[in-house]
């Protein structure tokens, strides 16, 4: 659960952490009247999303009819996806540097990951391409409660070099009280872009960040009663455009990579449609791992879904829509381990899937994989049915019935013939 930028600094506030004076949220333009606003002040964009600033969302202002109609103009604003509900009113404050700094867990190892770089206030994923150096990484062993000293130390040390004036004990807080929060809050990603550095030493979290871990909300009620919450907040803003779409379909759909990849035209990218949870873990494993040892590491998982039990007809078709729909996918291999679900209805599914595609002129992938259990001959016979009243339709379709092969040769297989049929095509 994302939180709001005032709500992350009320948190960090509690934490010890210095932060802009706060002077109100607002909702309209004249929801400022009657704030005690101190000018020069900053009126920022709340929604769930980063990159406000250079949306506009984030302005300096004067005078009171300076932040009317900066309100104005950045309630009226949608950033990415997603409206402005109202601003944020704080303390503007004089800075002579603009640091980073994040903590955030590690997916390889599930420890937290410091972040820290002096070329803050910009969008720090492109910092760290542009100069890997300037952006130091330092990995948190064993996750303890508190930060110990020797990596507070080092990222003090890193952020001093190229923040001259800056006071190493105010840092040394910071970066300490700022973990303490992290880990007390259940945090996936607790940041501050920019943290200024004031001209007399000190430092201020001008900007907050905190992403909560939906899985210990259960235990972070204190904190969600100190904001005002009295649920948890369902927000869809950490999801992706397919993960919307999933959502709304009612499946669970995870993408693996990041929604702006670049292709890289000597992978194979491979949407997976699984039976359940389990098995589709296990496929993202098995299609990498075998990416990896048979086909020179060109194979790259895409997804996970789980349809859970019992899926319906309509369903099914829609999981395979999405993975067709989506323009990085190359092939699709699934499984359907028949025990609640049908696979009747799974092979129903996806054919009715394939020849709306093929009908529609809209595209259609190669679909490798294999069905097994519950309702299997009724399955056979209809994907036999189906193949002879269209087989222009289900030309991509490779199907096993039965067990005679286990999943991981079904997905070796597809994905070499996947491969060969790519470069034969170009
Ligand atoms: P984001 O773009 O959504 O990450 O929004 P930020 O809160 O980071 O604001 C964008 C930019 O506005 C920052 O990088 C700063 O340059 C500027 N900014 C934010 N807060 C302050 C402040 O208190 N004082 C000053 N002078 N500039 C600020
Ligand atoms: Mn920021």
């Amino acid at each position: 659960m994302r939180l709001y930028e005032h709500e992350a600094k009320q948190v960090f506030r509690e934490a010890g952490i210095p932060v802009p004076a706060r002077y109100g949220v607002a909702r309209s333009p004249e929801g400022l009247d009657g704030l005690p606003v101190a000018f020069p002040a900053m009126v920022k964009a709340l929604a769930l999303t980063g990159g406000r600033g250079k949306a506009g969302g984030v302005r300096q202002v004067r005078d009171p009819a300076g932040a009317r109609l900066a309100a104005a103009e950045i309630l009226a604003l949608r950033i990415g996806d997603w409206p402005v509900e109202a601003v944020l009113v704080e303390e503007a404050v004089p800075f002579s540097f603009a640091a980073y700094l994040g903590i955030t867990t590690s997916p390889e190892t599930f420890m937290p990951v410091i972040l820290a770089s002096s070329r803050g206030g910009v969008d720090i994923e492109a910092a760290a391409r542009a100069e890997p150096a300037a952006v130091l990484r330092r990995p948190i062993d064993d996750s303890p409660a508190e930060l110990p000293p020797g990596p507070r130390d080092e990222v003090v040390a890193f952020l001093s070099r190229d923040l001259p004036g800056a006071d190493a004990a105010a840092l040394a807080e910071t970066v300490t009280r700022l973990y303490h929060a992290f880990q007390n809050a259940d945090a996936k990603v607790a940041e501050i872009n920019p943290l200024l550095v004031l001209p007399d030493g000190r430092v201020v979290a001008a900007d907050a960040k905190l992403v909560l871990d939906d899985n210990a909300l259960f235990r972070q009620r204190p904190l969600l009663r100190r904001l005002g919450l009295a649920e948890p907040r369902h927000d869809a803003s950490e999801l992706t455009r397919d993960e919307r779409r999933a959502r709304a379909a009612g499946f669970k759909y995870v993408d693996l990579l990041p929604e702006d990849t670049p292709r890289d035209p000597g992978k194979l990218y491979v949407g997976l449609v699984p039976g359940g949870a389990g098995y589709g873990i296990f496929s993202i494993d098995e299609v990498a791992t075998i990416g990896e040892r048979f086909l020179g590491g060109r194979a790259v998982p895409v997804n996970f879904m789980d349809s859970g039990g019992g899926p319906s007809q309509g369903m099914v078709a829609e999981m395979f829509h999405l993975l067709m729909d989506k323009e990085i996918v190359d092939v699709v291999i699934t499984s359907r381990f028949g025990g609640i679900s049908s696979c009747d209805v799974f092979i129903r599914g996806l054919v009715a899937c394939l020849r709306d595609r093929r009908a529609a002129g809209r595209r259609v992938l190669p679909v490798y994989g294999r069905m097994v259990g519950t309702d299997l001959p009724g399955a056979r016979a209809f994907l036999e049915r189906a193949r002879a009243e269209t087989p222009e339709a289900l030309s991509g379709l490779e199907l096993e019935s039965g067990n005679r092969r286990i999943m991981a040769e079904v997905i070796r297989d597809g994905l070499a013939k996947a491969l060969a049929g790519r470069d034969r095509n170009g």
